[in-house]
């Protein structure tokens, strides 16, 4: 008879690893795909480029994730209280990536999942997911905004959960990416850089920050950067934006729920919202994937032009750091990723023919 193999290795989810923090008893169900614990990667490239010879620049690669983005950090919080209050299905308007996680988290533990998403404004990538984790998806032809309208009606009038983060319990899922950025470096980063859409993330980093502060786990607090895309930058304009526009469809948000969350982490850290333009974001969308081996989705590389348009105006300050969130993979949006000039070129299957190919 052959002894049972005895497996070692535990992988953990942020519920478990940051339970103290978090709103959870022993009566929460756990429901985890083992997400977060995302590396900071350090960047190599960018300094450089932008001139930043003494300041360190991370990448918190949320892309990484589950199902590819940060949002399965608040996605495996709202699941399992749901769960814990019983509740049978959940709710969503989405750019996306809500939508990718809340299916791949109801499917695991057998809550139905809707999801309303703005009529032809999905990456491919998010869209396939929702499918394929087995929601049921219905688009509407309006915007981002009108669809979360429509969810907050829905779920108030019956007993579905609703799972945007307007529900608290993602902000407290998300908060754990800065808890995890204090657990790498020491400390706090001097300057926080991220991109914003409805906000909750912001509203979430800053949340973090400062509970791990309390905590004692930090000495300093960072300064929160927040980047919105010019053609939907409600924040900087401070007004909503009717008919927000942009590249980057994952921010492409025009009336942010968490609208005052953003402003508190920007004005309480002494941090700034500013707006790139769809073709800065374009420009740090492929920098980073060309020239760092890093590929995130286009929303993501909102955060990395800002910082690098603060860097030409000699915003940072020497001998800091500077933190990065990279909100989600850049496999999400193949049609976007393949709008470029490369030529795929077709040749003879010869030596010939190959190395004068690669010569060009
Ligand atoms: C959701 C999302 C954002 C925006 O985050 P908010 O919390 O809505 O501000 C940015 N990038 C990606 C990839 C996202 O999925």
């Amino acid at each position: 008879m052959t002894t049972a193999r005895k497996f070692a290795v535990k992988k953990i989810g942020i519920i478990e690893r940051y339970q103290e923090y978090l709103p959870v008893t022993e009566q929460t169900p756990i429901i985890s795909l083992n997400e977060g614990n995302t590396p900071l990667i350090l960047a190599e490239g960018l300094p450089r480029e932008i001139g930043l010879k003494n300041v360190r620049i991370y990448y918190k690669f949320e892309g990484l994730n589950p199902t590819g983005s940060f949002k399965d950090r608040g996605m495996t919080m709202a699941i399992s209280k749901a769960l814990e209050e019983k509740s049978k299905a959940v709710m969503c308007a989405s750019t996306g990536n809500t939508s990718a996680s809340a299916a791949a988290y109801a499917s695991r533990c057998g809550l139905k999942c809707f999801v309303l998403i703005p009529e032809g404004k999905i990456a491919k990538g998010k869209l396939i997911q929702a499918y394929r984790y087995g929601a049921k998806v219905v688009m509407i032809k309006g915007n981002f905004d009108q669809a979360l309208e429509l969810v907050k009606e829905i779920t108030k009038k019956t007993k579905i959960t609703l799972v945007n983060s307007i529900n608290p319990y993602r902000i407290e899922g998300q908060k754990t990416a800065a808890f995890e950025i204090v657990d790498d470096l020491g400390d706090a980063p001097e300057y926080h850089a991220i991109p914003v859409g409805n906000a909750g993330n912001i509203t979430a980093y800053w949340k973090g920050y400062q509970e791990y502060k309390k905590a004692g786990k930090s000495e300093t607090l960072p300064q929160m950067l927040g980047f919105q895309a010019e053609g939907s930058a409600p924040i900087v304009n401070g007004k909503p934006v009717a008919k927000p526009e942009t590249i980057a469809t994952a921010i492409r948000i025009g009336n942010p729920a968490s609208w005052k969350g953003a402003l508190a982490a920007r004005d309480e850290s002494g941090g700034l919202i500013d707006a790139v333009s769809d073709k800065e974001i374009t420009q740090a969308y492929r920098f980073i994937a060309e020239q760092e081996g890093v590929f995130a989705e286009p929303a993501s590389a909102a955060a990395v032009a800002g910082v690098m348009k603060l860097a030409k105006k000699k915003y940072f300050k020497e001998g800091t750091r500077i933190v990065i969130t990279l909100t989600g993979s850049g496999l999400k949006d193949p049609d976007f990723a393949l709008s470029f000039d490369d030529k795929i070129e077709t040749v003879e299957p010869t030596f010939d023919a190959v190395s004068e190919s690669i010569m060009k």
